[in-house]
Order: structure tokens, then sequence, then C-alpha cells
């Protein structure tokens, strides 16, 4: 598993209890244009509650059990719209998979190529890594993303 994101990272979202953070994440909805329906605010929830950078399919088979109607054109068309949005980050480490992170602060990312766990890295203690994540403009182009992505084996797997 990923260590657990620092939930001050978001500081629209409050994580005391579920009443709260489920009100709290409809006003985000909202917010951005997005009508908050249930299934919508389900999977937005389970995204901020669940931060494994989970696969679309792992995101539909969690909720499936509590939402049976859910369907995955739902899924994906809401991991679409959240992320248009700036909601969520879509991670694209593979080409043969996208994770997803509702974490949008900047990080960087370690995949360990032996378990397939995605952590997330703090870039703040790296000279650059500061610099990379207030830069707006790098070489004079314009940054609309930024990932950086490293691969390796994880701690627990080296011991
Ligand atoms: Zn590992
Ligand atoms: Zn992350």
């Amino acid at each position: 598993m990923a260590r657990p994101a620092n939930p001050t990272r978001r500081p629209n979202i409050v994580q005391t209890g579920f009443i709260f953070m489920e009100t709290n994440l409809k006003n985000i909805l909202i917010r951005n244009g997005i009508s908050p329906s249930y299934h919508r605010l389900k999977i937005f929830e389970f995204l901020v509650g669940n931060r494994s950078h989970p696969t679309a399919d792992i995101i539909y088979s969690e909720i499936i059990r509590q939402i049976p109607t859910l369907s995955k054109t739902t899924v994906y068309n809401t991991l679409k719209t959240l992320a248009e949005k700036g909601l969520l980050s879509p991670l694209t480490i593979e080409d043969t998979e996208v994770r997803y992170d509702a974490d949008i602060s900047f990080h960087g990312h370690f995949k360990c190529q032996s378990c397939g766990t995605l952590y997330d890295i703090d870039l703040g203690p790296f000279k650059t890594g500061k610099k990379l994540a207030e830069a707006k403009k790098i070489d004079g182009h314009l940054i609309t993303e930024k990932q950086v992505y490293f691969k390796g084996i994880c701690r627990k797997c080296l011991k």
C-alpha cells in the first residue's frame, strides 16, 4: 500500500467525518460546474478516501459492491469529467493503464516494478522540487501538466 497522502495538501477537503466530507465534496463538484449526482459523488468520495492511485476498473469493482446500479460507462465518464475540471490527476506511467489521483498538489510518483504499488513522492526535499512545483513555464514553454515518475524496487520489496 502507498503511504497515506498528507491531507493538508487539499485544504478544500476536511476529512473529519463522513457526512462533513461528503457535504464538502458535493460543494466542490458544484463549484466546478459538475452536477453532483449520487454516482459522481460516490466515485469522487472513493478517490479522495483512497490514495492508492486506483485504475478505473478497481474503482468500478469496489463501488459496485455498494451501488449495484453503477455502470462502467458512468465510472469512465465521471473520471473524465473530474480530470477535465482538474479535480483528479490521471497518471499514465504505463501505456497499458491509467491510474487516478485525487491529490492534485504537485508530487512525484514511484512505481515498484516488483509489486506494482504506486507511491507518492514528496519532491520538497530535492533541491529542484520546490522550483518545479512553482514553475509555470519551462524553457519558454507554457506548462499545462507536470508529472514526475520514478520506477524501481520499493523499500518493502527490497527487504
Ligand atoms: Zn514493491
Ligand atoms: Zn499521488
